[in-house]
């Protein structure tokens, strides 16, 4: 049977960081066939990650929030493979802080990174897609944005994973015709360096409590979410919101 990422080029964003979801999903595109595009904002990080996926991957540096730096991995990876055919708009930051308490630098350093930085990758990447014809980009949102705050991200990182939402429909609905995919994952509380040593025991109790399936997410959990987006098991799917949560927000 056919790997289900077969031949396909892939950028995944903010997938350096050891436990996090954005390197999951690396190794599991690579398990699934695909040429993998690590970039993060650490070069040496980027390049260890992508080494540590096999022969043929990538590693840059890139800050997402910078257009420069956007349009160089992108015709760095055009010149390379000379195709570009899933990205994952995966880099965010979050910072626990309640609504008064946020800052003017605060806010825009938390929605910089997850809606800014998914427009201008997301715009460095869609005329490669076009010329193509085809294309998936997958955004990353949270469980934050739907229920008015997760549990580590202030209300500024609500704003910026629901700007990423309605972004990523607007972005389905331009681009459908082109047959550019674009798709959204709503992650729950899942176990990454964003959450270690932030959780006791009393607190991981009380949040398993609201959690039918009474477990955390693994970052395992929302790579194969991943995985199913870019491939063509989901062709016929484009502006819709995934949860990945284990039933702690049930519409
Ligand atoms: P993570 O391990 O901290 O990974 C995020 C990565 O993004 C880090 O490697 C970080 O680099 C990188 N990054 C930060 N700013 C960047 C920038 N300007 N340009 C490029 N890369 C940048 O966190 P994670 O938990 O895997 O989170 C991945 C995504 O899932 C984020 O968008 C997050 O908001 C979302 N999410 C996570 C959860 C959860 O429970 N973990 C839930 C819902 C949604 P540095 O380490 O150098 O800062």
């Amino acid at each position: 049977m056919q790997a289900l990422l077969d031949g396909k080029v892939a950028l995944i964003t903010g997938a350096a960081s050891l436990n996090g979801i954005g390197r999951k999903t690396a190794q599991l595109f690579a398990a699934h066939g695909a040429t993998v595009i690590i970039c993060d904002l650490d070069e040496a990080a980027s390049i260890a990650a992508a080494a540590s996926l096999g022969d043929g991957h990538l590693g840059l540096a890139a800050d997402v929030t910078n257009k420069q730096d956007c349009e160089r991995v992108v015709k760095a990876i055009l010149d390379r493979y000379g195709r570009l055919d899933v990205l994952v708009n995966n880099a965010g930051i979050t910072q626990p802080v309640k609504f008064l308490g946020i800052t003017e630098e605060d806010y825009t350093r938390i929605t910089d990174v997850s809606l800014k930085g998914t427009l201008l990758m997301s715009q460095a990447a869609i005329p490669a897609m076009q010329q193509q014809g085809a294309g998936s980009i997958i955004c990353m949102s949270s469980v934050s944005a739907q229920r008015g705050g997760g549990i580590f991200g202030g209300p500024h990182y609500s704003a910026a994973k629901a700007g990423v939402l309605g972004l990523a429909k607007a972005m389905a609905r331009e681009f459908g015709v082109d047959g550019i995919r674009v798709n959204s994952i709503t992650p729950g509380l899942i176990q990454t360096d964003i959450t270690a040593g932030r959780l006791s025991d009393e607190m991981r109790a009380e949040i398993l409590k609201g959690i039918p399936l009474n477990r955390l997410g693994d970052a395992k959990d929302v790579g194969n979410a991943c995985v199913f987006l870019a491939s063509d098991l989901s062709a016929y799917l484009t502006g819709i919101t995934l949860d990945v949560n284990g039933g702690m927000l049930i519409h």
